[in-house]
């Protein structure tokens, strides 16, 4: 588990790249500069570790774009202490972009492979992140409420269980829609009952599914 100026100098290229199509949130190109992606990348696509693309994971899962962990992560407005609940953990680069900008991260995945192989990769970097084997649609309510949520697979519609489970002031982000595309979907919850939605242009993501897989 190594990293060197070679991954450090395409860090940086990746972050002028990620400025250059929008991404201004200091803090998170700053998470993205230090978080070696190149580590929870599949041994057969580590050189394109710092290409503004998704790559395919083990249990057929993908490891997300660059470019949309910025949009996400920005649209969630991430502060030093956050509690944030990522379901969907995949190959675990999320959090760990979350962790290094100082949130408390929990996270939940279907797969017990990802599961597994994820928390190997983060406690070799030295993150501390909650990791959870699950269902990610009823959340983590013991755990909350949660300054904000994200869901990095595709959803038809955002679980009132989960818009529950945020602080007042706190934010969801979640890919919606079915098959093809689906818009980046920001909730954030006034109160109560109250919740304001906007959206914020189309992505492609993996299908949010139903049960666990205990594939490991
Ligand atoms: N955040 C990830 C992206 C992973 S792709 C990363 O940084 O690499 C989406 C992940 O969501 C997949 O690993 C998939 O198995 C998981 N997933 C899909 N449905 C789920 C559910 N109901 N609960 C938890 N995880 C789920």
């Amino acid at each position: 588990m190594t990293d060197d100026f070679e991954a450090k100098g395409k860090r940086k290229k990746l972050v002028t790249e990620l400025r250059k199509k929008g991404i201004s949130d200091e803090e998170v190109l700053r998470a993205i500069d230090t978080v070696p992606r190149h580590l929870f990348m599949d041994p057969a696509f580590l050189i394109h570790a710092y290409t503004d693309k998704a790559f395919p994971i083990s249990s057929g899962q993908t490891i997300s774009q660059p470019y949309t962990v910025a949009i996400q992560t920005s649209l969630l407005q991430v502060k030093k202490r956050d509690k944030i609940l990522e379901i969907g953990t995949g190959s675990g680069y999320q959090a760990a972009i979350l962790a290094e900008m100082g949130a408390k991260v929990y996270t939940i995945e279907r797969f017990r492979e990802l599961y597994l192989k994820a928390q190997q990769i983060i406690s070799a970097l030295g993150y501390s992140i909650d990791f959870f084997y699950g269902d990610g649609h009823v959340g983590k309510a013991q755990y909350g409420p949660f300054d904000g949520i994200i869901i990095t697979a595709a959803i038809r519609e955002i679980p009132v269980t989960l818009l529950k489970q945020l602080k007042t002031g706190g934010r969801l982000v979640a890919p919606v829609g079915g098959g093809g595309f689906q818009e980046m979907t920001l909730v954030k919850r006034d109160d109560e009952d109250s919740f304001t939605y906007t959206t914020h242009g189309s992505f492609v993501f993996v299908p949010m599914l139903t049960g666990t897989i205990n594939n490991n």
